[in-house]
């Protein structure tokens, strides 16, 4: 098999409603079954997802979690605004989005925005951008093509960050080898691979992350393409995140210890 990759090189700096659409297909010819892996990026710009750090109002958690880590409250209350539960609090804020997914900082930041005081935000919902792009690519080419949206994450365990897939359509997540057999025989039992987050690391390597300004990648001939939807059996089940169990029995932890304290402190503080 001969897989071909590319970057397309016409794409301008993205501002609110651009037609990212248009500026693909202007930008090549896309064959049947492609895949178009898109940087988050563009696509929070062209969905105004941009927020100014000057019209967030900051609560006491944020303004208490701010001071441990170090950085600007107004964007742990953006960052907080954004999510629906914390994995962690300090040395940097884990938590999980709206749409299921756990990342640090919500997958907010200030890489590739204009104006200081600006951060992006991750789409509202990727997965329904990533079908709004794939329906509309075929409307303007009449191909089916798979569409990734992706974002740079950390992982745990690992140092070094990789593309990972945050909205995908036409493509299934994973490629399951449960059932069938290895060199040997044996049959495999676990084997689910996350193909989407393959694709979204490899596609990464050609995009870059500085000042590239290369947020589309095609990804030709892996044959890959699937009438299927949705990223979301991605995210870990919540009763088998052992992960995430601890790190919030290790918090409500640290809250009773943080409470102890203050009570002696105020005892302390009468008796002396
Ligand atoms: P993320 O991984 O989705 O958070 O996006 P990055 O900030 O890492 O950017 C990925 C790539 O997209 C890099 O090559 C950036 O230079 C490029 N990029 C980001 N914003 C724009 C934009 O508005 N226009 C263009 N042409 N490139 C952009
Ligand atoms: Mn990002
Ligand atoms: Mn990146």
């Amino acid at each position: 098999m001969i897989v071909s990759a590319f970057v397309l090189e016409n794409i301008p700096l993205i501002k609110p409603d651009f037609d990212i659409g248009k500026l693909i297909v202007e930008g090549t010819e896309l064959k049947q079954h492609d895949i178009v892996v898109i940087s988050s990026t563009i696509v929070s710009k062209s969905e105004n997802r941009i927020k100014s750090l000057k019209d967030v109002l900051v609560t006491e958690n944020a303004l208490t979690i701010a001071a441990s880590n170090n950085i600007d409250p107004r964007f742990v209350q953006a960052v907080l605004d954004e999510s629906v539960e914390i994995l962690l609090k300090s040395p940097f804020l884990l938590v999980r989005t709206k749409t299921g997914s756990i990342c640090v900082n919500a997958g907010s930041d200030h890489s590739n925005v204009e104006g200081a005081d600006n951060i992006i935000l991750l789409p509202e919902s990727p997965d329904a951008s990533a079908i709004k792009m794939k329906d509309h690519l075929f409307e303007l080419t009449g191909k089916k093509v798979s569409v990734i949206i992706t974002d740079t994450n950390g992982r745990a365990f690992r140092m070094g960050q990789t593309g990972i897939a945050i909205g995908i359509a036409g493509i299934k997540p994973t490629r399951d080898w449960r059932g069938t057999k290895d060199l040997f025989g044996r049959v495999l039992e676990v084997k689910n691979e996350g193909i989407v987050d393959e694709i979204a690391g490899f596609a990464n390597i050609l995009m870059g992350e500085g000042n590239g300004g290369t947020p589309v990648a095609i990804i030709r001939d892996l044959n890959l393409y699937s009438e299927s939807y949705g990223i979301s059996e991605m995210n870990r089940p919540e009763e088998e995140d052992v992960i995430r169990t601890s790190l919030l029995k290790s918090q409500l932890v640290a809250e009773a210890v943080e409470r102890v304290k203050q009570k002696r402190r105020r005892r302390k503080s009468v008796t002396d």
